[in-house]
């Protein structure tokens, strides 16, 4: 039997990391640089420079609360951003159906910059290619970006070497220790949500917008405050995805409090009617952190002044007393929240 790629190795969970692992790492790893491909981080790190890549096929191009072009632009910056690194410059590779209006086309591209100014960052190079009508579904769009170390980073490092060891220079998956504190910037699963009510055949409605937004300045806030180890964008397997990756990485087990992780309504009302978990859909605007607890609440502080971190909660905490995420329902009551397969819905980024 010749075994084929499915949407799952696609999907952000343990069937993406497996492909990645046996097929894209084992071919392409070893560079032997600062992060390399196989640390399978947010970014990687190469002569001081942090680089990531991202193509985004979101179905469809137009959502509540953003589009593709918004999507591409913050999905890069994120992952730059989220490894410490101030994003610097992007580039934009677009692939595109025959028969795509140019209208749309125009659309995409004025969202995307915009995004652009809002975080900072210009696109200094890109590609176009164009396939047959129906080689394709409408357009993918690459961003790929190149980030570097700020001042704010070497102050958050100073900080978290107040109170604990920490050898590594970026904020890598692998950084959390016992005692360290979790946060997320805001309520999760809205992104999918809202992916989901702009598809036809799933009948319903909700006032779910999508979160998509570059979270770069609300980040390099929450660094000057300082204490932060790691950071990472819950995107597709949204939270339970984040949170086991960190887990695996690190060594270290997570204490969620169930009651604490803000969800919007909406998205807990159409998880419940699709059957399917909040904490495994994908969010594009928000940021899990990890902090020492010392600077826990005033880091929680900080990204609840920004616009963006509003609704910030501190969910969780770093234990060496189990390995996984296990999450407390009701005071006494707990349950492993297990790495999703795949996130539950495709081409959602
Ligand atoms: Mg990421």
């Amino acid at each position: 039997m010749t075994e084929r790629v499915t949407m799952a190795h696609g999907a952000g969970g343990t069937a993406m990391r497996e492909l990645i692992r046996e097929f894209v790492v084992k071919e392409l790893g070893g560079s032997g640089a600062e992060v390399p491909l196989e640390a399978l981080d947010d970014s990687s790190v190469v002569e001081g420079i942090a680089i990531h890549s991202d193509s985004s096929t979101v179905k469809p191009l137009f959502f509540p609360g953003g589009d593709i072009g918004r999507l591409a632009v913050s999905g890069t910056v994120n992952d730059l951003a989220v490894i410490g690194a101030r994003p610097l410059a992007l580039t934009c590779g677009l692939i595109l159906e025959e028969g795509f209006p140019l209208e749309d086309l125009r659309r995409i591209l004025r969202s995307a910059s915009e995004t652009c100014r809002e975080a900072g960052v210009h696109i200094l190079a890109g590609d176009t290619k164009v396939m047959e009508r129906g080689a394709l579904d409408q357009m993918v769009i690459n961003t790929s970006g190149i980030g570097v170390r700020g001042e704010e980073l070497e102050r958050n490092l100073r900080e978290v070497r107040r109170y604990r060891e920490m050898r590594s220079r970026w904020l890598l998956d692998s950084n959390l220790r016992p005692g360290d504190k979790i946060l997320v910037s805001g309520t999760v699963g809205d992104h999918g949500v809202a992916i989901l009510s702009a598809r036809e055949g799933y009948g319903f409605e909700t006032e779910v917008r999508s979160d998509v937004a570059p979270l770069n300045g609300l980040i390099r806030e929450a660094l000057e405050v300082g204490g932060i180890v790691a950071m990472k964008d819950p995107t597709r397997g949204g939270l339970a995805n984040a949170l086991n990756e960190w887990s695996e990485k690190s060594g270290v087990g997570i204490l969620l409090h169930e009651d604490r992780i803000p969800i919007r309504e909406g998205v807990r009302a159409a998880c419940e009617m699709l059957g399917v978990d909040p904490l495994e859909m994908a969010n594009e605007g928000k940021v899990v952190v990890g902090v020492v607890a010392q600077k826990a609440e005033e880091v929680l502080e900080a990204l609840r002044a920004h616009r963006l971190g509003r609704e910030a909660e501190l969910i969780g905490e770093v234990t060496d007393e189990f390995r996984g995420v296990v999450m407390e329902t009701s005071p006494g009551g707990r349950r492993i929240l297990p790495p999703p397969y795949g996130d539950p819905v495709p081409r959602i980024c």
